[in-house]
């Protein structure tokens, strides 16, 4: 290579630093609304690529929405049978893992129990008599969903539903969006599920907020790169009876019923967004030391539980990231071991 080849490369590669650093990446921006929330996605880089974005949502939104009746679920819901599109098929295969690692704490076969008690169908918000539950229990095993050869078969009755999963693995798709397209650094938010990609265009890690469950605010921050912070709450979506009793929208496989078990909140950090969805809401169902008790199984991701008696249970590789903006939680790392 000759001497002034050598010197142009090292200017043109400077000239970028200069443009990341000194006169800032550029921004773009796309802004939607799609799976029933409000989607925000910055990409800094010279390629706008907003359009693709949103298209690659709304086509995921086709394939995976449980009350679309063009949708491959709700076909496979309403057929029994359905060769489904290869995103619908990866999602279900992985969802399924995540039912096996949780030991059937989330289940896509909840649905029509979901539905009794009035989520996503056109009844509006009931509590359903306990035989009408038990019957329509008898639809929930997710052990039961076949998948194989692109194909899946569901047993007679039974109904699934992908909206434990479906926000997570769209940061997924959007993220090797983005990587084919060589952009370094985005910041996803769906709806409050968030992912972010590579660092701040300054080079800084991005901050991420945690919101207080029931209430406007945050409750703590976390610098991130790198990584999806998925939370699942019963106070994002739920409904009260004449007595005060709340029902929320994240229902026991086990039970039949809404959740209800001292966790306000749970937050599942971690590379992999489809396990960070999948497992917030398993967690969620589980209960607060169940869920410790997985965490110290695995220890792939890190996370944080709120519980109603004012705690924030936090994973050891969060403390350096963690900046508690909320001082009526109190922070309690977990211990590594039992
Ligand atoms: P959000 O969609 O509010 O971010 P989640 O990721 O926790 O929250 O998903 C909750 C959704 O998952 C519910 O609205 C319902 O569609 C579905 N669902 C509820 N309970 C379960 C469960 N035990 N297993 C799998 N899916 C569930
Ligand atoms: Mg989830």
């Amino acid at each position: 290579m000759s001497f002034s080849k050598h010197m142009r490369i090292i200017a043109a590669a400077a000239a970028g630093v200069l443009i990341m650093t000194g006169c800032g990446a550029k921004e773009h921006d796309a802004a939607f609304f799609a799976m029933d929330t409000y989607m925000q996605v910055k990409t800094y880089g010279n390629e706008d690529v907003s359009a693709d974005i949103e298209e690659l949502v709304r086509a995921l939104e086709d394939d995976l929405s449980v009350t679309d009746e063009q949708s491959d679920v709700y076909r496979l819901d309403h057929e029994g049978e359905f060769g489904v599109s290869d995103d619908a098929y990866e999602l279900i295969g992985t969802s399924l893992d995540i039912s096996r690692r949780t030991d059937g704490a989330l289940d896509m076969t909840v649905y029509p129990v979901l539905r009794a008690w009035g989520f996503t169908s056109s009844t509006g918000y009931r509590v359903p008599a306990e035989d009408e539950i038990s019957s329509l229990m008898e639809y929930v095993d997710y052990r039961r969903v076949d998948i194989s050869e692109r194909t899946v078969r569901l047993p007679e009755g039974f109904m699934i539903d992908l909206g434990a999963t479906a926000k997570g693995y769209t940061g997924d798709r959007i993220c090797a969006l983005l990587a084919q397209k060589d952009i370094t650094s985005a910041m996803i938010d769906l709806g409050g599920n968030i992912t972010a990609l590579g660092t701040k265009p300054d080079g800084r890690p991005w901050k991420v907020a945690v919101r207080c469950p029931y209430e406007e605010g945050y409750i703590c921050t976390l610098d991130i790169c790198n990584m999806s912070v998925i939370t699942s709450g019963g106070y994002e979506r739920y409904f009260e009876d004449e007595d005060g009793n709340e029902y929320c929208h994240i229902i026991d496989p086990a039970s039949g019923h809404p959740v209800r078990n001292g966790i306000l909140s749970v937050t599942v950090a971690g590379e992999n967004g489809t396990l960070c969805d999948g497992l917030s809401t398993a967690y969620y169902v589980m209960g607060a030391e169940k869920a410790v008790q997985k965490w110290r199984e695995y220890k792939d991701h890190e996370m944080i539980i709120i519980t109603d008696d004012n705690y924030m249970l936090v994973t050891p590789g969060l403390e350096d990231i963690i900046t508690v903006t909320d001082d009526r939680y109190t922070l309690k790392v977990i211990d590594d071991e039992d």
